[in-house]
């Protein structure tokens, strides 16, 4: 548990959302200054037993395909706070057909990164909505995608632990072009099927389809941005705007690294070990 009773203890400064909320608005249409202290902050006491009480605000980071939504998703129900995808949110922005969905989509089906003042809308609105249920603590999942976008949320929270995912570029492509969604449930699957070997010292990469039920085979959809051109200029533009949001965290001593070994059956308990998770999962199946 001690490494993250070290990220939990550490995260001094809690905010409520619609703090978090008015302050993301603030930021995205004003140039002020990034502040340095934060005035909202309240002391939040992490030494609650139950994962579920412990209200974490972390961050997933990763190329695209990685994982991050996946994972983050677990941890989410695992811990009991909102995973929060921004990706997600302009999906929705996109569907809705609303005055900004025209614009939307030739930024994103071009693998480019949204405006920073339409994403803190959207964020705000969601953590505002959020709020409205009772929600607290989150998973962050998309966000942030560059350096402005990390430091304007370090000015306003404090983020406890970053989750850096990691997996070869070639199987990252692969990943892409294999997810596939189900236009009823919404449910996120994979129809790839990744066996690749090992290189400069590497192991071996298999990852096993991540297959529907038969009711969503015939539904399933997938992204506009998932054909190989847009992938690959999502890849790029990751390596060169969000690679540095790992070099931002790391200097902040929060960047937990973690290469995923292979498929969930084979990566999820690994995760929850380098998370020091391992033993609640146990007392929680055994509580079950
Ligand atoms: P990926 O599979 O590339 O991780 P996401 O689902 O997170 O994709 O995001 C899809 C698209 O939404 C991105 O390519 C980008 O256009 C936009 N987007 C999502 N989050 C952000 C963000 N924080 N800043 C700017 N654009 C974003």
């Amino acid at each position: 548990m001690a490494a993250l009773a070290r990220f939990t203890k550490s995260s001094s400064l809690s905010l409520s959302f619609s703090s978090i909320a008015k302050a993301l608005y603030f930021y995205s249409s004003s140039s002020a200054a990034i502040a340095e202290s934060n005035p909202y902050s309240q002391i939040n006491n992490f030494t609650r037993k139950d994962p579920k009480d412990w209200n974490v605000q972390w961050v997933f980071l990763g190329c695209p395909g990685v994982g991050k939504g996946t994972y983050a998703g677990r941890l989410s129900k695992f811990l009991g706070v909102p995973h929060i995808a921004t990706g997600d949110l302009v999906r929705e922005e996109l569907a809705s057909s609303g005055p900004m969905s025209n614009q939307l989509a030739e930024i994103v089906n071009q693998g480019k990164l949204v405006s920073d003042e339409i994403i803190f809308n959207l964020l705000s609105k969601r953590l505002e909505a959020g709020e409205a249920k009772g929600e607290s603590g989150f998973i962050l999942d998309g966000f942030p995608r560059t350096v402005k976008q990390a430091e304007i949320l370090e000015g306003v929270t404090d983020i406890d632990l970053v989750v850096n995912l990691k997996l070869r570029e070639d199987v990252l492509l692969e990943k892409c072009l294999g997810r596939r969604i189900c236009s009823q449930c919404g449910g996120n699957f994979n129809v790839a099927s990744i066996n690749v070997k090992g290189k400069n010292g590497n192991p071996d990469v298999s990852m096993a389809p991540l297959l529907p039920p038969s009711h969503c085979m015939s539904k399933l959809i997938t992204r506009a941005d998932d054909t190989e051109e847009v992938v690959k200029a999502r890849l790029r533009v990751y390596n060169e705007k969000s690679q540095p949001v790992e070099d931002f965290y790391r200097s902040q001593g929060k960047l937990l690294e973690f290469d995923l070994p292979g498929g969930i059956t084979e990566s999820w308990p690994k995760l929850l070990e380098a998370l020091n998770l391992d033993d609640c999962e146990e007392k929680q199946s055994a509580a079950a």
